[in-house]
This record gives structure tokens, C-alpha cells and sequence, in this order.
């Protein structure tokens, strides 16, 4: 099973992205959390993607396609993945679609996870992250079990760099602008499925399971 969560920064594409790897037992990839890793790491990638990522724009395509193929290629893509934050641009969803087409695949579900923009900045004042699995959690909305610590691997808990409120409004500006009309290119394609993102963490997941399942 292909997926791919749409959605603005902040909608809750990571949170029900890692509910579904471990459901279906298929990894989650996010280029936000590789880009975060070459930046810890600091390596040339990283640090060619930090530039962007500080001022609240997005990484250059041939930069986010090259690490993304690379990932298509490991033995545990075999059985799908859920991608959580590619693709982001229509040039990113094209090269999806034709790398897919060349294998004779395609992308089963677009899962657009629905929240207004006036939800967002509040939801990423009080984000936490973790940058060794890519854990999400909200010191009100979605706690983790110990204060500060990963549920998923004891790692210690970030505030992102770019999660202040003003690196926030530009990332939804470039949502809005170059994320947004992905939207379109798969209601074409036949696999968008939109949810209410603004309920509880557990009902958008069993939304989404019931879309998946049908
Ligand atoms: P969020 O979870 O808030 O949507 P991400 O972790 O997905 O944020 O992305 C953080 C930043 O990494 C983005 O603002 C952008 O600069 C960069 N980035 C991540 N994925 C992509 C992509 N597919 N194309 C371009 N830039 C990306
Ligand atoms: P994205 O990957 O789309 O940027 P995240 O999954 O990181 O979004 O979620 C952004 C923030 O909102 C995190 O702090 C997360 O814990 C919180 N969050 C996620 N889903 C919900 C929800 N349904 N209700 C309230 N808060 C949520
Ligand atoms: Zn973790």
C-alpha cells in the first residue's frame, strides 16, 4: 500500500503517519525528518537544506528528489510506505508518478488531512519533537508519557527551529502556493480522500483506517 499525507505544516501529517507504519507495517518516510538528520549529522545535504528550511521555504526539488529516490530503492519500500511531507511540489508529485508508472505502480490513497489555518500556529507552539524516529508529540494536544521524552525511543524532545510563529506563517504562505494544488493533481488521479484533522489524534486515525479498509 502507497500513501501519501497531504496537509498544511502542522496538520497532523506525521502524528497519523507513524499510527499507520506501525498498523500496516510499512516504514514512514518524511523528508523533513531525513533533511533534520543530515542537518544533525552535518553533512552537505543537510546543510543546503537548512538554509531553506530556517527561512521557512522549501528545499529545492532536485535536492528532495535525488534523497527520495534513494530511499525508494531499500528492501523494506518492497510492500509501500506512507510519505509524510513529499510530495510537496506538482514537479515532486510527477516524478512520483512517472518513477511509479515505470514499475507499473501507482499511489493507492492521498489522504488530505484538513485543518484551517488559525488551528496551526497553535498547534505548533506547542509541538515537540523527536529527532531520532521522527516522533510528534504536543505538550497539551498529544503528551508524551514522560515529559520531554519520546514514547517511541526515550530520546530527548525538541522544539524545532523552524516552529516559531513567524517561520510558521511563512511555511503555510508556501503551502498555500506550492502544496496546496496537489490537492487537485490527485482528486484527478482518483486516490484523494480528505479528513476532518481537527478532531481528536485517535478519530482522524480511525477515519483515515476506515478510508484504507474500505
Ligand atoms: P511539517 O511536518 O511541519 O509539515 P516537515 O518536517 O515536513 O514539516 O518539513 C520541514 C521543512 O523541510 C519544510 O518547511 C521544507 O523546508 C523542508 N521539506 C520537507 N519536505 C520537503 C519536500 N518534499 N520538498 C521541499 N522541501 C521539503
Ligand atoms: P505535520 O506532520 O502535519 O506537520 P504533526 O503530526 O507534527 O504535523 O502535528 C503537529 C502538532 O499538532 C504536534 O504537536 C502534534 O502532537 C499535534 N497534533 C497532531 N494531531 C493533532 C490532533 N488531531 N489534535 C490536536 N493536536 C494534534
Ligand atoms: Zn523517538
Amino acid at each position: 500500500m502507497k500513501i501519501v499525507m497531504l496537509g498544511a505544516p502542522g496538520a497532523g501529517k506525521g502524528t497519523q503517519a507513524k499510527m499507520l507504519a506501525a498498523k500496516y507495517r510499512i516504514p514512514h518516510i518524511s523528508t523533513g525528518d531525513i533533511f533534520r538528520a543530515n542537518i544533525k549529522e552535518g553533512t552537505e545535504l543537510g546543510r543546503k537544506a537548512k538554509e531553506y528550511m530556517d527561512q521557512g521555504q522549501l528545499v529545492p526539488d532536485s535536492l528532495t528528489l535525488d534523497l527520495i529516490m534513494d530511499r525508494f530503492s531499500k528492501p523494506d519500500c518492497a510492500n509501500g510506505y506512507v510519505l509524510d511531507g513529499f510530495p510537496r511540489t506538482i514537479p515532486q508529485a510527477e516524478a512520483l508518478t512517472a518513477a511509479l508508472k515505470a514499475k507499473g505502480e501507482k499511489v493507492d490513497f492521498a489522504i488530505n488531512v484538513d485543518v484551517p489555518d488559525e488551528n496551526i500556529i497553535n498547534r505548533m507552539s506547542g509541538r515537540r519533537c523527536c529527532l531520532k524516529c521522527g516522533g510528534t508529540f504536543h505538550v497539551k494536544y498529544n503528551p508524551p508519557k514522560t515529559e520531554g521524552i519520546c514514547d517511541f525511543c526515550d530520546a530527548e524532545l525538541v522544539i524545532r527551529d523552524d516552529d516559531k510563529p513567524e517561520i510558521v506563517k511563512k511555511r503555510l504562505v508556501a503551502y498555500h502556493d506550492q502544496t496546496q494544488p496537489l490537492i487537485d493533481y490527485y482528486e484527478k488521479e482518483g486516490a484523494l480522500r480528505n479528513v476532518d484533522g481537527t478532531v481528536d489524534v485517535e478519530v482522524v486515525f480511525d477515519s483515515i483506517v476506515k478510508i484504507l479498509e474500505a
